[in-house]
């Protein structure tokens, strides 16, 4: 076969193409190529993906991720995954990877990019049902001492946990990899650590960190549940280092957390605390199982105890029997709009919000425990950030480095909140403004190179070439460039720039540093999205779940955001990833206890 290389992007085909299509032999639906091996470019999650597409005269052959831009264990199955299924089922119309869509459909438009070159009828090939046949599905029966429902931080806590105090133990992921929202989170862990503080001059308290957190959530939070988190927040997150996990030794408060107890994991996002738990799982094979792609949909109960749960794969539906108990694990329901609209009482309609979330968090946990007749609380205290991504309502894309540097302002250019004050009011306040979106506003002491990374790693100039960021020289300028009124913006900035003088506005806002008087400006728009459900089931300080008439379920214990009542109407910054690892070690540990 002769080879020959010819690149293309999604955006730029014309001139190729006109080359190209008279050596494509395709016509009619029937799908042929020109030999070859093609270049293609398309837009991924963060920045461009880059394939190379091998063909023969009836085949794709062979496809090669060139480059792409994202974090390995967050979208790295897409670029596994995508490639096999078209060559597997000589088909553009694969399924994308759930919890990678954009990566995904990178890849697949990267693949149609280079295709495109080859002259091929990619309108057939999009159609083309996969030459694969769906395998018959079967079944299959399995036993474990514990087994855990959900692989995310809570899971495979528990799951380490139960290993640990001499469980065999399956856990039940429905994703294709572990990782749920903890992952993809902040992951900041609060807990008060005298050895990290005192070095720095912090003083802190069991006591205090109990206080803050139950008044923080209102007094809504069950005072027992507080305190064993407050409590077993350092041996957890001791225990954690000692499996590997490293925090660096800054202590640090992470927005809404109230005191300086957060602790910063060494690797980025949420990524070391999964690494962590999967290099142990790995290491323990016999005791632990990790099924990925295996959806829990119901639980076995033989003599009013939890004896199992029923399980689908991907062509296995499975009866996994668990001789101790069962640990639910499954998260929030962040990501699903349905039980989103069932419960929510505080916010405006939710049903189109973005949310932060990773699309598995849906809620499926309350609906097994529910059916058992466990009792859910607090289920409207959900919580809102006004920083989502206007495309995905993800966190990335965010230009704000520090509370005390940036603005808000509206479509029309005006500021409408005190921008440092609590979570809720900030985004109850956007709820109000046109199309409930606004631009965050700041200057070069946020970006002082092009180079300065936000906390996702986007440094602001990728997210000005990806057009989710705006730069100019003036206010004026920028204020063109966003479409908002130039004079509107222009006395917002002299408000702010007031403010920083007078040291309060007329929203009685109180975090003030610097003014914004320093070219370039830069832009970047928020809509408000849906990040934490507070609300799940009722468990008690031993993490055994409770029935509506407050009687423990045998066999049935839950762990992590899937679980109500610890947090109150307000979960503090920092302490959902204390949350997840105290109980999911409890949980394990009290499954695994029971005989
Ligand atoms: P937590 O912080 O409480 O651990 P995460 O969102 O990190 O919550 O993890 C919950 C995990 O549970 C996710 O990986 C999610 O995909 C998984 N999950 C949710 N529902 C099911 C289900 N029905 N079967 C198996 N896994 C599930």
């Amino acid at each position: 076969m002769k080879r020959f290389l010819k690149r293309a992007a999604m955006t730029a085909l014309g001139g190729v193409m006109l080359v190209i299509g008279i050596m494509g032999c395709a016509s009619g639906g029937k799908i042929a190529f020109t030999p070859g091996v093609y270049q293609g470019t398309a837009r991924g999650f963060n920045g461009d993906v880059t394939v190379e597409v091998t063909v023969d005269a009836a085949r794709i052959l062979d496809i090669r991720i060139v480059a792409q831009n994202d974090t390995p264990e967050i979208s790295g199955l897409a670029y596994e995954r995508i490639p096999r299924a078209i060559v597997a089922g000589q088909t553009l119309a694969v399924d994308v990877v759930s919890g990678a869509t954009f990566s995904s459909n990178g890849v697949i438009a990267a693949v149609t990019a280079a295709l495109e070159l080859s002259g091929v009828n990619l309108d057939a090939l999009k159609t083309r049902r996969p030459s694969e046949a769906g395998a018959a599905r079967t079944a299959e029966t399995l036993d474990a001492d514990v087994v855990v429902i959900g692989g995310g931080g809570a899971g495979l806590a528990a799951a380490i946990s139960a290993s640990q105090n001499g469980a065999k133990v399956i856990v039940l992921e429905k994703m294709p990899r572990a990782g749920g929202n903890t992952i993809i989170s902040g992951a900041a862990y609060n807990a008060v650590d005298p050895a990290r503080q005192r070095p720095r001059g912090i003083e802190d308290s069991i006591d205090l960190h109990y206080t803050q957190t139950f008044e923080g959530g209102d007094m809504k939070g069950d005072p027992a549940m507080v305190r064993t988190l407050v409590e077993n927040a350092l041996p957890a997150l001791q225990w954690m280092e000692s499996m590997g996990m490293e925090f660096t030794d800054e202590i640090f408060t992470v927005l809404g957390a109230l005191w300086p107890r957060s602790h910063r994991p060494v690797m980025p996002l949420g990524t070391g605390y999964i690494d962590t738990d999967l290099k142990y799982i790995a290491a323990h094979p016999d005791l632990i199982t990790l099924m990925v792609d295996t959806k829990a949909t119901e639980l076995i109960v033989a003599n009013g105890r939890v004896t199992g749960v029923k399980a689908e794969g991907q062509t296995t539906d499975y009866v996994l029997n668990a001789g101790r108990g069962v640990v639910i694990a499954t998260g929030g329901f962040g990501a699903n709009k349905e039980l989103r609209q069932r419960f929510n009482t505080q916010w405006p309609d939710l049903t189109n919000a973005g949310t932060t979330n990773h699309p598995g968090a849906t809620g499926d946990g309350l609906v097994l425990a529910e059916a058992v007749d466990a009792n859910l609380v607090g289920m409207e205290y959900i919580q809102l950030l006004p920083m989502g991504d206007p495309e995905t309502g993800s966190l990335s894309g965010n230009i704000e480095q520090a509370v005390e540097d940036r603005f808000f302002v509206n479509k029309e250019g005006n500021r409408f909140v005190d921008e440092g004050a609590r979570r809720d009011v900030m985004t109850l306040a956007l709820f109000e403004q046109t199309d409930a979106y606004m631009w965050v506003i700041c200057d070069r002491h946020s970006y002082p190179t092009p180079q300065v990374k936000n906390n996702f790693n986007e440094s602001i100039e990728e997210l000005i070439q990806q057009g989710r960021a705006f730069e100019a020289n003036t206010i004026e300028e920028l204020a063109r460039k966003i479409g908002v009124p130039p004079a509107s913006l222009q006395a917002a900035t002299a408000e702010f720039n007031a403010g920083v003088d007078a040291g309060t506005d007329r929203f009685g806002r109180t975090l003030w540093k610097i003014k914004i008087d320093s070219p370039p400006y830069y832009a970047g728009a928020r809509i408000p999205t849906v990040h934490h459900t507070m609300g799940g089931i009722q468990i008690n300080p031993q993490a055994q779940v409770l029935d509506r008439q407050g009687r423990i379920v045998p066999g049935l214990y839950a762990a992590g955001e899937v679980t109500g009542g610890i947090h109150g109407s307000n979960r503090l910054g920092g302490n959902a990833l204390a949350d997840i690892h105290v109980f999911g070690r409890i949980a394990g540990a009290s499954a695994a206890a029971e005989r």
